[in-house]
């Protein structure tokens, strides 16, 4: 009884105050969610979370040890992919993350480099960039993968250092040269013997996501995957 007439209520809301699809502005249809169908059409998921050696794992070969690697889209200058990362990161729609993080989810969920995974955490901002935004946008890619895997995310697996932090670090750690200490992980106990997932935006260079794996692999007997919702080809 309880749930028709949360039901009914439902449809009169949704009557009265029609979600837009964020890809085209016009009114979704009921079961759709951010993106109408003919929008969410202009989504091509790449096949590299099927694939043990890809695009995105070549990235990090010779570089910080990495069980899999993969990117959900591909990163254009223009297109639904390039609207959709503006929306996330800059017109205060967390909410993208959710959604491309479970649509993810639901695909990575099935093949077996992916069924192993402990936990989930996601690239830290830095703490200014942070309250700016109000969100770390990556956190909510991680939450959205985190309820289709029924996974747990740990948002503050990774700290990332400010400058003054970051050089003490690397006055420790003079061995590593020519490596980036931007990344602190304030709670090693939590991640040991784990399968972790790291999940990130954009993947360009793969610096970042590099950095934050020479912290992580630091830790007893870890291992880490690597998922980001897109990834530039160059
Ligand atoms: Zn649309």
């Amino acid at each position: 009884m309880i749930a028709a007439i949360k039901n009914n209520f439902e449809n009169v809301f949704h009557l009265f105050f029609p979600n837009p699809c964020l890809g085209c502005g016009k009114q979704l249809f009921k079961g759709e969610e951010i993106l109408c169908m003919v929008c969410e059409s202009e989504l091509h998921i790449t096949p590299f979370h099927q694939h043990q050696y890809n695009f995105v794992s070549e990235k990090f070969v010779g570089r910080a040890k990495v069980e899999n690697a993969t990117s959900m889209l591909l990163f254009a200058k223009e297109g639904m992919v390039q609207h959709l990362m503006h929306l996330l990161k800059y017109q205060n729609k967390p909410e993208v993350g959710i959604y491309l993080g479970k649509k993810y989810g639901e695909l990575i969920k099935k093949e077996s480099a992916y069924q192993h995974i402990d936990c989930i955490v996601p690239v830290p901002l830095h703490e200014e960039k942070k309250a700016k935004r109000g969100y770390n946008q990556s956190e909510y890619f991680a939450i959205g993968l985190g309820e289709a895997m029924n996974t747990p995310v740990l948002a503050n697996g990774l700290k990332r250092l400010n400058l003054k932090e970051s050089q003490t670090r690397k006055k420790k750690f003079e061995r590593w040269k020519n490596v980036e200490h931007d990344f602190d992980c304030p709670n090693e106990s939590l991640l040991e013997n784990k399968h972790i997932l790291l999940v990130d935006d954009v993947l360009t260079t793969g610096a970042t996501l590099d950095s934050c794996c020479s912290v992580l692999n630091q830790i007893k007997n870890i291992k880490v995957s690597i998922a980001t919702i897109a990834v530039v080809m160059r």
